[in-house]
């Protein structure tokens, strides 16, 4: 994700653990699906758990079973915001369950467990708890059907504003942490990955963009179903419906890939400007896979959208933009952010939403790196500017750790540039051969899989052959502003003092830490 307020500072531009306990422990995939394997394999058939483990959100996600695929088959009637919809999820139990949970808002007319007919119920703040017939046995694959519909745009729940877009002439459905529970039911945690095969029937002339490649698309009776199909893993928070009067592109990348490209009909005077950033998304992607290694999807492209939500998501193989971005020029540095998070954050995916620096100071540090490319402005540069701007008595900045940032800082500025600082200040440390190859051998080792910081670290140790933990901890981990700063300060001459051109809106950036909260 990338709000536009940090956007626009950036370019223009504590957990607090004990020294004896350097590193967060253990983690995420693993550590939240499986604590429930042995101890109920002892206890015999028990429900399964209504969160699957998150320290920042408990109740995110669900215990006891592992989604392997999502067959979403929805129709969708814009104007009156109604959908109606079959999910047919296929799953693991990783015990024996009497009963288990999915996360799910919408009115919910039946469910059926292996064919057979389930009861279900209404707990907690979006927990659909389903009982099965019988008990599912451990480590055997079950299939759920839930029949539901509802009007997305009009369900709320305590604390969250609602995600799903109702326009005029369709919906977006979009969010980070929380969408799913508006348009499909789910185990809502990107600890549980799975694929998807996503079919929406809309009014003859609407388009329906969803993640992957175009499958089919069929009209019948004045209704079109396109069928969407992403075969790789997914966090459930990475799928996204966009449905309106779209203009859409379909080209080819350089290795064959298909790119879709989609234009809200209503952008006005922003289409340009849209065009002239999303368009070279498959130039970008060919750039960071000469980086990041390997692109990790089958198709590539995205969205502007016209919706005013203030952001910008790496919505897997297909970003979507708001078009605020596109407000007064080109902004190719979104456009390298987002797909950036194709590789971090999508392909490799947080086991616990604490990690979220590993996809925002990833994302960031791949702006960093393009201004370094285009020669307006170093990493190492732009690091030590923002550095140098924030003062560390900062009410907020240098207090937010991005290794830890809780709950209410998921998306704050520092989990993004102290995350990129982070960064810079291993590349620093172990030279860019070694740190280009960490970057690489991460998304290779974890692709389509989870990670966490203690095993980037890990890995970051093992490249280089160097100690770490030090690092880590004072740039991650460490409440207040680090001695010094991320990268060494070199001579520079009269003409380049300054921060460099990529730098660039610094007002904005100014006003965003320093201005009224
Ligand atoms: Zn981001």
């Amino acid at each position: 994700m990338l709000p536009r307020s940090i956007r626009r500072a950036a370019m223009a531009a504590a957990l607090t653990l004990t020294l004896a306990v350097p590193l967060p422990a253990a983690t995420a995939a693993t550590a939240a699906a499986d604590p429930a394997i042995d101890s109920a394999a002892a206890r015999g058939p028990a429900p399964g758990a209504p969160g699957i483990g998150d320290v920042y959100f408990p109740d995110y996600g669900n215990g006891g079973y592992d989604v392997r695929h999502y067959d979403l088959k929805l129709n969708y009637q814009p104007g009156a915001d109604r959908l109606d919809g079959r999910a047919t999820l296929l799953a693991t139990a990783s015990q024996s369950l009497t009963r288990f949970n999915l996360d799910f808002l919408l009115d919910v007319q039946e469910v059926k467990v292996n064919g057979r007919t389930a009861a279900f119920a209404r707990t907690g703040a979006h927990e659909l708890e389903i009982t099965p017939a019988r008990a599912l046995p451990r480590l055997l694959p079950f299939v759920v059907e839930v029949t539901y519909s509802g009007t997305p745009g009009s369900v709320t729940t305590p604390g969250i504003s609602t995600p799903w877009l109702r326009r005029a002439d369709g919906a977006l459905a979009l969010g980070e942490p929380e969408i799913a529970w508006w348009w499909y039911p789910s185990n809502d945690h990107p600890a549980d990955k799975a694929t998807f095969d996503i079919s929406v029937t809309v009014p003859e002339g609407k388009q329906a963009i969803s993640n992957g490649v175009l499958a089919s698309r069929r009209t019948s009776g004045g209704r079109t179903t396109f069928h969407w199909v992403m075969d790789k893993p997914m966090a459930t928070y990475l799928a996204m419906l966009y449905v309106g009067d779209i203009e859409v592109h379909r080209a080819r990348s350089s290795t064959g890939l298909p790119v879709t490209t989609a234009y809200d009909t209503t952008l006005g005077p922003r289409l340009e400007f849209a065009k002239a950033s999303v368009e070279r998304t498959a130039e970008i992607i060919d750039w960071e896979s000469s980086l990041f290694g390997r692109y990790p999807f089958s198709s590539m492209g995205g969205s502007v959208v016209n919706e005013n939500v203030g952001f910008a998501l790496e919505t897997q193989s297909h970003p979507v933009y708001d078009s605020i971005f596109f407000e007064s020029g080109p902004d190719v540095g979104v456009v390298v952010h987002e797909n950036a998070h194709q590789w971090f954050g999508d392909s490799v995916s947080v086991g616990q939403w604490r990690d979220i620096w590993l996809n925002e100071g990833f994302a960031t540090y791949a702006e960093w790196l393009w201004s370094e490319k285009e020669d307006t402005g170093t990493a190492a540069e732009l690091a030590n500017a923002i550095y140098d701007e924030i003062p560390a008595d900062h009410p907020r900045f240098w207090r937010t750790v991005p290794g830890d940032p809780t709950p209410a800082s998921l998306f704050y500025a520092s989990v993004y540039w102290r995350g990129g600082m982070t960064l810079q200040a291993l590349r620093g440390a172990v030279g860019d051969q070694d740190f280009f190859a960490i970057l690489k051998s991460w998304s290779r080792i974890k692709r389509s899989g989870n990670g966490d910081t203690a095993a980037f670290i890990a890995l970051s140790e093992k490249i280089s052959g160097k100690r770490l933990g030090p690092l880590f901890r004072t740039w991650l981990f460490e409440p207040g502003k680090p001695a010094a700063p991320p990268a060494p300060v070199t001579a520079r001459t009269e003409a380049q003092a300054g921060p460099p051109a990529s730098y660039a809106s610094h007002k904005r950036f100014h006003e965003l830490l320093h201005g009224p909260a």
